[in-house]
């Protein structure tokens, strides 16, 4: 946990912010998260990791090749180059968009959600959202960090969400 450090008023003020960087760097520490993050579903059948932009990317990689899968990103508008579902939510101030290659999945697909914090959950909600227009099977939702106190599996429900630590 000394791996997490916080960063008050970043990127507002009255936000405390979850710095998982030094824990990236940290050989160690970085191959055990990704051993926690994914020991739940070694045997789940998982066939694709959905890493959340952007630091969800950076554990999405690293989990698919540890239970063999592949992984896929869910992007801001504009950044995938082909055909894309997207789908607007709600933000606490403004609304934003997440958009997935149409073609992303196979009809028998088994997914993964990849993020680094559960905050009010309303990006794994969103992407939930956005996968169930494809018709994909979500397996479930693995974080590093859960901000229990912001309630975000209330978001969630009948999701496996696996944290691998909780504050
Ligand atoms: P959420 O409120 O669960 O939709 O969180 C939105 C996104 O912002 C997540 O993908 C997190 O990576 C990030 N996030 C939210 N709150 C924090 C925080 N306190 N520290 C670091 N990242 C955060």
């Amino acid at each position: 946990m000394a791996l997490v450090r916080d960063v008050p008023d970043f990127p507002k003020p009255g936000i405390v912010f979850k710095d998982i960087t030094p824990l990236l760097a940290d050989p160690a520490g970085l191959a055990e998260v990704i051993r926690a993050l994914a020991e739940p579903y070694l045997d789940q059948g998982v066939t694709k990791v959905v890493g959340m932009e952007a630091r969800g990317f950076l554990l999405a990689a690293p989990v698919a090749l540890a239970l063999g899968a592949g992984v896929v990103p869910v992007r801001k508008p504009g950044k995938l180059p082909r055909e894309v579902h997207a789908l607007a939510y709600d933000l606490e101030y403004g609304s934003a968009t997440l958009e997935v290659h149409q073609d992303a999945f196979t009809p028998d697909d088994r997914v993964l959600l990849l993020d680094d914090v559960l905050a009010t959950g309303g990006t794994a909600a969103a992407t939930r959202s956005l996968l169930d227009r494809t018709g994909t099977h979500v397996v479930g939702l693995a974080v590093l960090l859960e901000l229990s106190f912001l309630n975000g599996r209330s978001l969630l429900p009948g999701l496996d969400v696996h944290a691998v630590l909780t504050v």
